[in-house]
C-alpha cells in the first residue's frame, strides 16, 4: 500500500473515521487505542495515530509529538489495564518486520511472560 493513499483506501484510517466498528478503550487528540482482532496475548491492543502515517520509514522530525503520544498513551493504557508484571511494545515495519497493515501502529502486549528474541 502506498504511504500517501487517501484514508479510504487505509483499514486502519476507517477504523479512525468511525467507519469500521472497534472498541476505543483509548483516545486523545493524536491517537487512538483499541484491540487488536487477533490477540496474540491476554491484553493485545493496538495503539494508532488518527493521522495516516504507513510505517516508521515513513517517519520525520515533524512527527515526533504524534510518535511520542503514541508512546505515552501505550504507558498510560499499560497502567489503566493493570499490567504490574510488565508487557511489550512492538512497532512492526514492512515485510522483513511483519508489518500488514500499513498505517503505523504500536502493540501493547501484556498478561503473559513474553520471550525475547522474537522469531
Ligand atoms: P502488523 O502485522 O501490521 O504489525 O499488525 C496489524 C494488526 O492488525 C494485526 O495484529 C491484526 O490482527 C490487526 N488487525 C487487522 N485487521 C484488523 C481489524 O479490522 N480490526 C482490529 N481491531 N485489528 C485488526
Ligand atoms: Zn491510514
Amino acid at each position: 500500500t502506498p504511504s500517501n493513499i487517501a484514508s479510504s483506501e487505509c483499514l486502519f484510517c476507517k477504523i479512525v473515521a468511525g467507519d469500521i466498528p472497534a472498541n476505543r478503550v483509548y483516545e486523545d487528540q493524536f491517537c487512538i487505542g483499541f484491540p487488536d482482532i487477533n490477540p496474540q496475548a491476554p491484553t493485545h491492543l493496538l495503539i494508532i495515530p488518527k493521522q495516516h502515517i504507513a510505517s516508521t520509514a515513513k517517519a520525520e522530525a515533524e512527527h515526533s509529538p504524534l510518535l511520542g503520544s503514541l508512546m505515552s498513551a501505550a504507558a498510560e493504557i499499560a497502567r489503566k489495564e493493570k499490567l504490574h508484571k510488565g508487557y511489550r511494545i512492538v512497532v512492526n515495519t514492512g515485510d522483513d518486520g511483519g508489518q500488514t497493515v500499513n498505517h503505523l501502529h504500536l502493540h501493547l502486549l501484556g498478561g503473559r511472560h513474553m520471550k525475547w528474541p522474537p522469531g
